[in-house]
């Protein structure tokens, strides 16, 4: 069973977010864990303080090296090889995102997401307890909050028992060969004018893979040509012999 812990000043974000579709089935089947913890728990001051200005000067806040610390050692232990939970930090300076490293997360140990806010934390922050920090892409949000759903969504889909079909995983856009998935579709067969392919209701198999071999391609072709680049890459290490 996979163990995901959260670390944020705003649990109660995560409130329907954790109960519905299927973040809530897997939970509620015991496929995976997950819990908040309200950072201010640790905060040991009468305001329960979790920021402060920046040295040097400059706008916003920064969250402080106390109570984060001792707060992410109470959940995942310390920083070493002793550790058995993934400490990450959702950051914009982060390693991207992608589908290959939320299939490596769903396999792996437990894992705390700590959520930052104002204009982050603390570099010693990162030094003394942060394993990895990854980014959801470039672009600013105002808190961690959002990407930690984004990181738990993405993987709780792909615990084994969640989704009804793993094929429809496998056929997925980014899984597998890494291409965009081609157009769908589902009933009335004309739509305002606009028919199904004739193809989707032939019945024949065969016929329909190549066909959605074929519009994937194409699809990925026109949107995201970087993606068919890098497979070519990986195929040519591939037969070169050098992964
Ligand atoms: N001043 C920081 C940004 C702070 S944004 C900088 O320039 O790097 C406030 C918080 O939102 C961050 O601590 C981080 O936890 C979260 N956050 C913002 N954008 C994000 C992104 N693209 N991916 C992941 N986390 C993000």
């Amino acid at each position: 069973m996979l163990e995901i812990d959260i670390l944020t000043i705003f649990p109660e974000l995560f409130g329907p977010f954790l109960e519905t579709a299927f973040v809530g089935l897997a939970r509620s089947q015991d496929i995976v864990t997950i819990e908040t913890h309200d950072l201010r728990d640790w905060a040991e001051d009468r305001h329960r303080s979790v920021d402060d200005a920046p040295y040097g000067g400059g706008p916003g806040m920064v969250m402080t090296p106390e109570p984060l610390v001792p707060a992410i050692e109470a959940l995942a232990g310390r920083k070493g090889p002793e550790r058995k939970t993934r400490v990450v930090y959702l950051s914009p300076q982060g390693r991207l995102l992608d589908q290959q490293s939320l299939t490596a997360m769903a396999e792996g140990p437990p894992i705390l997401l700590v959520c930052g806010r104002y204009e982050g934390v603390d570099q010693r922050v990162l030094d003394l307890a942060v394993d990895e920090e990854i980014s959801i892409g470039d672009y600013v949000l105002s808190g961690g909050e959002v990407p930690a759903m984004v990181v738990i969504e993405g993987l709780v889909r792909l615990l084994p028992g969640v989704l009804g079909n793993p094929e429809s995983i496998e056929r997925e856009s980014f899984q597998g060969a890494a291409l965009l998935e081609g157009p769908q579709y589902t009933r009335p067969p004309i739509y305002r004018g606009l028919s199904v392919p004739d193809v989707l209701r032939s019945g024949d198999h065969a016929v329909i893979d190549d066909w959605r071999r074929r519009t994937a391609l194409a699809r990925t072709r026109e949107r995201r040509p970087d993606l068919l680049e890098r497979a070519a890459e990986t195929i040519s290490k591939m037969v070169d012999g050098e992964d």
